[in-house]
């Protein structure tokens, strides 16, 4: 026996290459190409430093109430960490105690088989359809709890409110999270089904669609039982979870509705013009409702087109996965690094 026997053996999570070079196109890690408001920027600059000697706000207070007010929720259905990866490892934590398999899809947000794997958690994975659409009836089933990303990923598809109520009308027994990190970009949220169903948590980030993902803020939504376990977990954990100027930029990016929907609309408007000029080259991709697309060449292979848009300085994302390896997630960028994306494809798929 060794110590090393008794170490953390897990395949974890890898995220997009970060290159360490200045001059490249980064479309592999679902960022914002739009900076935060410039009310947040605005409020990080304001930020009396001097005030850091002082722990934040446990619970994140004033950024709590203002997500709750944003989104016609109370405090108490609302609970903010460090980015939504904490807290859904939170929720994984929280809700999670049954000893029954939680189920989720087997092509969606990769981190849940790395938390089920480091807390234990059985689990199942439900196979999508070959057009990689999940269907309600595969969750009828004895089960711990339900994951779903909604819209999906990496397949950027959007499922409506009735898809939703569908998997709560058969899973009233244990928790249901939605992950709606890309839902502002144009998918249909679940929000609504809060008052009627207590077991529903929903999922947030800032990382995203308020272009934030450096600060690290996300949240849940839920009820006041679901949101209470979450702070025990939590404070089981770590007392102090968003820092002070996280707070008072999230604050102000929750604080300006008109910057975020024009950078909505902006992504969208691009997403759209390059699925469309994909889809002449001869790509299938489905309508997305999400800041990437889930493109796959008719003929050409997705790695090799990875590899030439990498020799090009263009940086999307490769899952060398059972499935999904014949396809490349594109993040949406500013319609200047969409032309150059566009202007590579068009030479690799000419020649
Ligand atoms: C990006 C992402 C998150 C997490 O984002 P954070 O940066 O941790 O807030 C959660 N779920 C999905 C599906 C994502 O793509």
């Amino acid at each position: 026996m060794s110590y090393k026997d008794n170490l953390l053996k897990i395949e974890a999570y890898v995220a997009g290459e970060q290159p360490n070079k200045t001059d490249f196109i980064k479309l592999n890690a679902n960022e914002n190409p739009y900076p935060p408001s410039p009310m947040a920027i605005k409020a990080i600059n304001d930020f009396d430093g001097g005030t850091l000697k002082k722990y934040p706000s446990a619970n994140a207070v004033g950024l709590v109430k203002a997500i709750a007010e944003y989104h016609g929720l109370k405090p108490e259905n609302v609970f903010a960490g460090n980015g939504t990866d904490d807290v859904l490892s939170l929720c994984f934590r929280a809700f999670f105690n049954s000893g029954r398999p939680i189920l989720f899809p087997d092509i969606t947000y990769s981190f849940n088989t790395v938390w089920c794997e480091i807390l234990r958690i059985p689990y199942e994975q439900i196979r999508v359809d070959e057009n990689f659409r999940i269907d309600p009836a595969d969750y009828r089933r004895e089960n711990g709890g339900v994951v779903i990303a909604n819209p999906n990923a990496p397949t950027s598809i959007g499922e409506g409110i009735e898809f939703v109520r569908e998997i709560l009308e058969d899973n009233k027994d244990v928790v249901v999270i939605i992950d709606e990190a890309y839902v502002d970009f144009g998918g249909t949220t679940a929000i609504p089904l809060l008052k009627e169903y207590d077991n529903l948590v929903i999922t947030r980030t800032f990382s995203k669609s308020r272009s934030m993902a450096g600060m690290r803020l996300g949240y849940a939504m839920g009820s006041a039982d679901a949101v209470c376990a979450l702070y025990a977990a939590k404070d089981s954990m770590n007392s102090y979870p968003v820092d002070s100027v996280a707070q008072a930029a999230g604050i102000a990016s929750i604080g300006d509705e008109k910057y975020f929907r024009e950078t909505l609309k902006k992504v969208m408007a691009t997403r759209e013009r390059l699925t469309e000029e994909m889809r002449k080259m001869g790509f299938d991709i489905p309508d997305s409702s999400a800041n990437f697309i889930f493109a796959k060449h008719k003929t050409l292979s997705a790695k090799d087109i990875f590899e030439f848009l990498k020799s090009k300085d263009i940086y999307v994302r490769y899952f060398n996965k059972p499935r999904i390896d014949d396809r490349l997630r594109i993040t949406i960028g500013t319609d200047d690094e969409t032309d150059r994306l566009l202007d590579a494809l068009r030479e690799y798929v000419n020649n």
